[in-house]
């Protein structure tokens, strides 16, 4: 059975909620049914071509309609779907802790799944409070989560209580349990009002107070390393994460680091810490886990944590959190050809390359009026609109600068979402030189169009 562009466009009109979507503005506006994938590019119901230059919501590695993805699926189909990993193992999900073990940050030994990257940094947060209620030398008044602000770790009441972006956090303030937030580096607009590349490292100085002065009630501290995605693409400066890792160690709190966005070579290092050289305690990974095919997060844990819960029943220590979909057949088997292909490809290796080639194009960029700031972490890109650039004073949000200069791109061959003023160049590992350079010369015209049209 086919359905026509206006049937379901009615129907999605009529009874679909959109995510981080203001709904009158869905109906009003002509929107876009994707139809099918086929690798960098997105289809919609009426044969239009478009690339997907934010990966699907940054989920997106080898691009779509892989068969070598699809096929780990139908064979996993033939033998089973899902079934519960409450008190039973599976296949798939067993090789694949195995070889993430053997990928992840050395010291990361425990792998614990769910769906989504909420859930994963949710679970890791959970983790790290419970540990110092049963860690061998108990300090259960170390109950509280250093964090970030304009951190992005998901929507779940946890995540948001960890995150730090107003607009989506504010609303849920009295919901939400307390955390000690620190203003995150942003060398752009420096919130310590030290100019880029003449400072004193004001950040780090500033983490460095907060954690001598909350240590005692520390559980943990939670990050983005390297980028802080939603936030508008903010990179941290090099030896930030460093820091962190040094903070945490010698306070005694557990870093944990949230690499849904980074992970799987998206910053041109298989993990975003790795640019650091450091080991977090806890790290939650997921949207490229499954090459953006299926739901599936994992958070990582210690030896250390591990053990914190390991013991006789009776004695109470058990990690009582779980999903119904934990440890998902089809996700685990997904992800691990999605594994095969990174390593079979040398994915990482090229997203560093391709990530040399972005950035000479976006160097073009410069010479746009309305073009402030360009922070690039391998390929995860923002790209942040000024009103003015001399004083850099910003559009104002009402003007609606990202979401303009992204439907211009959108008319021009392109699906991206903006982030506020900054437009997100986020492509998928796999797209070619060409494929890049083309990506990036719609997002210059699409800015030029809107910004000088
Ligand atoms: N953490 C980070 C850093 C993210 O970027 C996101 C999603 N953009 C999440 C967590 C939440 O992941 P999910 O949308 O899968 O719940």
């Amino acid at each position: 059975m086919t359905y026509s562009y206006d049937q379901l466009a009615q129907w999605d009109k009529q009874y679909v909620w959109h995510p981080f979507t203001q709904m009158k503005d869905w109906l009003e506006e002509e929107i876009i049914i994707v139809a099918r994938g086929e690798g960098v590019k997105l289809y919609d119901t009426e044969g239009r071509e478009y690339y997907d230059a934010f990966s699907s919501i940054w989920v997106n590695i080898h691009g779509h309609n892989v068969k070598e993805l699809n096929d780990a699926i139908i064979d996993q189909l033939g033998k089973i779907a899902h079934s519960s990993y409450l008190g039973y193992g599976n296949i798939p999900a067993t090789l694949l802790a195995r070889e993430l073990v053997e990928i992840a940050p050395p010291g990361l030994v425990k792998v614990f799944y769910s769906d989504n990257g909420s859930t994963a940094v949710e679970v890791a947060v959970k983790m790290a409070f419970h540990y110092w209620r049963q860690c061998p030398n108990p300090r259960p008044e170390k109950n509280k989560f250093l964090t970030l602000m304009n951190a992005y770790h998901g929507d779940t009441i946890g995540a948001v209580s960890v995150g730090g972006i107003d607009l989506y956090h504010g609303t849920y303030r009295d919901l939400l349990f307390p955390t000690i937030k620190v203003a995150a580096p942003y060398c752009y607009r420096c919130p310590f009002g030290a100019k880029a590349g003449q400072c004193e490292k004001e950040c780090e100085q500033a983490l460095e107070k907060a954690f001598a002065e909350h240590a005692h009630e520390l559980a943990g501290c939670v990050i983005e390393p390297v980028i802080q995605g939603a936030a508008g693409m903010i990179t941290q400066p090099p030896g930030y994460v460093k820091k962190v890792r040094e903070l945490c160690d010698r306070y005694d709190v557990l870093m944990i680091c949230d690499e849904v966005a980074t992970g799987f070579g998206r910053t041109g290092a298989l993990w975003a810490v790795n640019h650091d050289g450091v080991s977090p305690d806890l790290m939650a990974i997921s949207k490229g886990l499954t090459g953006g095919y299926m739901p599936l997060a994992v958070t990582l844990a210690t030896q250390k944590v591990y053990d914190a819960f390991y013991g006789d029943y009776a004695e109470m220590k058990t990690f009582f959190h779980g999903h119904s979909y934990t440890g998902n057949q089809l996700g685990c088997a997904v992800a691990l050809a999605s594994l095969e292909l990174l390593k079979k490809h040398n994915l990482v290796t090229e997203a560093a390359r391709k990530a040399g080639v972005v950035k000479k194009v976006l160097a073009e960029f410069n010479e746009l009026p309305h073009v402030g700031d360009i922070r690039q972490a391998g390929l995860m890109v923002g790209i942040e609109l000024v009103r003015d650039k001399l004083t850099k004073e910003p559009y104002d949000w009402q003007e609606k600068m990202g979401i303009k200069t992204c439907l211009a791109a959108r008319k021009k061959g392109l699906i991206t979402r903006p982030l506020g003023n900054n437009i997100v160049f986020m492509p998928p590992l796999v797209s070619n030189d060409e494929q890049l350079q083309e990506m990036l010369e719609i997002i210059k015209a699409s800015i030029i169009q809107v910004t000088e049209g």
